[in-house]
């Protein structure tokens, strides 16, 4: 029988120790923070992510599919706000398609409770790991609350510890393991916007808000309490940022002028902006994700991404559903198991941390330019057309069940054939016409 430590209790190693203990492996979770089934870490804030198709079928895989589907809000479109407060629109994908917004609070105290529900689960929380002893398989924890030490062997032990992970850590020290870690210029602020009096939501809930102002930008997502939770992704520095928004006059002629719309909606904007800690933004990279037989890192731990195409969770997700699925083809190699999976995931965590930092372009900037949202509605109706040549990246990375490294190399040929396209004299007033069909089937012919 064999035996997982896994250090992380949060989404990834929630959901990996369900699929451990569904296979009947023995499983001990450690998490550093208290049990937010019943601590409020969230400290009553509702913080949410988007949940789309790698997700999905994960959970789907593990049973918990119908459970966070009864907490989760459909997003339909990206509705875009202007400075003037107009609104335009563009769908995610096709009719019926969504990606759903999710308490990140809920889903992951779901996971936990249904991992709980296994005998071969054991929890341990407030257990901070320090140290990992790689040769002689020993780990050691600390409880932040008492100040209690203690060590534990582990046989197989997995690296779910988030962004800032021990154990990745301790792989440092190891000959020819490469790390990297590179912020960006931009960082956020999660504001909230209160329901109505009847708990309704002050927004249209199905869609996800974005105000696009070129350098930065706001974003909130529903929650199904009637509130959103509205993040503010701004440069750290510059004319227009966190170090030049400071005072109260400035915070209100900042809201005034770039986003005149929302403040009706979050009347203590100058308190919330105020008193809501700035966070920082990073990817990091490192490889191999292994150590011999007996260590593996997956989720944050083996690959942070930025989180603007909403799939950092979702990949972590995913890294459960292929190591479930390739525990089958190693059964009877389980010692070369380790290594199989870094070196099958590990192309697409770089592509989903390259096709996320790319995205914030798209989201601050693109989303308000009517040609890039032409060229969108453009793949969007000849996707519907011709859904056997052409899927448009957003799908694919979103929707579909194509690899990450696949995606951002078939995005990056569409994207040059629809630079061609964007040529056609005249092509807002016939942009579904014949000749812009006829103009991409011979250009995707040529090619
Ligand atoms: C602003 C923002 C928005 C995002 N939006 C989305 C989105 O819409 N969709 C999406 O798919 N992803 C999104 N993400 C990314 C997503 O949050 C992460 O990819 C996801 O949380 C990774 O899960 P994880 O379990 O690997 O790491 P984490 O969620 O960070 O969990 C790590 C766990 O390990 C514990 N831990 C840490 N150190 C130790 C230690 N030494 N010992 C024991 N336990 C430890 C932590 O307490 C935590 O519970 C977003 C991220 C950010 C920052």
């Amino acid at each position: 029988m064999k035996d997982f430590t896994i250090v992380g209790g949060g989404l990834v190693g929630a959901l990996q120790s369900v699929f451990l203990a569904q296979r009947g492996f023995n499983v001990h979770l450690f998490e550093r923070r208290p049990d937010l089934r019943t601590a409020d870490i969230y400290q009553g804030r509702s913080i949410n992510l988007a949940v789309s198709n790698r997700a999905w079928k994960a959970l789907r895989k593990v049973g918990a599919e119908e459970t966070i589907r009864q907490i989760a809000i459909p997003m339909y479109k990206r509705t875009m706000h202007d400075t003037k407060g107009n609104l335009s629109f563009q769908p995610y994908g096709k009719e019926g398609e969504a990606i759903y917004s999710v308490s990140r609070g809920e889903l992951n105290k779901t996971l936990l409770q249904i991992a709980d529900t296994y005998e071969n689960t054991n929890m341990h929380f407030n257990a901070r790991c320090t140290d990992v002893d790689l040769d002689n398989k020993k780990i050691s924890f600390v409880n932040d609350e008492t100040e209690e030490k203690s060590t534990q062997s582990y046989q197989y032990l997995i690296g779910t510890d988030g962004a800032f992970s021990a154990v990745r850590h301790r792989l440092m020290f190891n000959d020819r393991f490469t790390y990297s870690q590179t912020y960006i210029e931009h960082g956020y602020k999660e504001l909230h916007i209160e329901p109505n009096e009847d708990g309704s939501h002050k927004m249209d809930p199905n869609t996800l808000h974005i105000w696009p102002r070129e350098d930065f930008m706001l974003i909130a997502l529903p929650n199904i309490d009637g509130s959103f939770t509205c993040t503010l992704f701004f440069p750290w520095e510059g004319k227009v940022s966190f170090q030049s928004i400071k005072t109260e006059p400035e915070i209100i002629s900042f809201f005034q002028v770039y986003f005149p719309d929302i403040i009706p909606y979050i009347p203590d904007f100058v308190d919330q902006y105020l008193n809501h800690p700035n966070s920082s933004l990073a990817t990091f990279r490192c490889y191999p994700w292994h150590y011999k037989d007996s260590v593996v890192l997956m989720g944050d731990a083996a690959h942070g991404v930025v989180p603007f195409y909403g799939q950092g969770m979702n990949a972590g997700f995913e890294d459960c559903f292929v190591f479930d699925q390739m525990l089958d083809e190693y059964a009877n190699r389980f010692e070369y198991f380790f290594e199989a999976f870094g070196k099958s995931r590990k192309p697409n965590a770089d592509a989903v941390a390259e096709l996320a930092l790319r995205n914030f372009i798209e989201m601050r900037d693109l989303t308000g330019d009517p040609a890039f949202l032409l060229q969108k509605k453009i793949e969007g109706w000849f996707y519907q057309k011709h859904p056997d040549k052409w899927v448009p990246l957003y799908s694919m990375v979103t929707f579909s069940d194509f690899s990450y490294e696949y995606a951002l190399q078939k995005g990056d040929y569409q994207n040059a054939i629809m630079a061609q396209v964007m040529k056609i004299p005249d092509l807002a007033n016939k942009w579904d016409s014949k000749e812009v069909e006829e103009k991409i089937l011979h250009l995707l012919s040529a090619t």
